[in-house]
């Protein structure tokens, strides 16, 4: 089987351990479920938000998110792993460095802007990610796409393919389900 994986947000705790670091970027507190929007609008801002946290490598600090070392492990021996991050190619090497530093094992690595994720994605028959655009994009795809629950992506889901997931544990069992399908 082809996985795909999101990294922020799905595999590491992007948000929650960086948005210290974003507030003061940006000046003010910005509200998790707003997050994505303005990452969208403020395309210039946040190209000068990322040069600096490529510069602060603090990328490479982030946490793991509960159950997704371990599952993905499990999941390397018999499937192929593939890596799709939204994240500038500009972290290509920080990126590779945090994986390997928690020994996250993967097959490949792709850098793809939002939107366009489904072109690196074709053939996978499980994604997980927690853009929910970016889900609706996929589900044409992709056999299975699974919403990692996140505050910026609680909106109503309008395609039966696409299943909200709160952790690891709920994924790990969706895809031995996927399995018996
Ligand atoms: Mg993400």
């Amino acid at each position: 089987m082809k996985i795909g994986i999101d990294i922020d947000n799905v595999i590491a705790n992007t948000y929650q351990d960086l948005y210290p670091f974003f507030n003061k970027f940006m000046g003010r507190d910005v509200r998790s479920e707003d997050v994505v929007a303005i990452m969208r609008k403020e395309r210039f801002r946040m190209l000068q938000y990322f040069v600096k946290a490529w510069r602060s490598k603090i990328m490479t600090t982030v946490t793991l998110i509960d159950g997704a070392v371990e599952t993905i492990k499990e999941w390397h021996k018999e499937h192929n792993i593939s890596l799709i991050t939204s994240r500038y190619s500009l972290f290509n090497r920080q990126t590779k460095d945090w994986l390997n530093k928690h020994g996250i094992p993967f097959h490949e690595l792709h850098h793809a802007k939002e939107g366009t994720k489904h072109k690196k994605a074709n053939g996978c028959d499980l994604f997980i990610e927690d853009n929910l655009e970016e889900c609706h994009s996929l589900v044409d795809h992709c056999g299975k796409v699974l919403l990692f629950d996140q505050p910026w992506n609680r909106k109503p889901i309008i395609n039966s393919q696409i299943i909200r997931v709160k952790n690891w544990f709920e994924i790990a069992k969706e895809l031995a389900q996927t399995k018996t399908n």
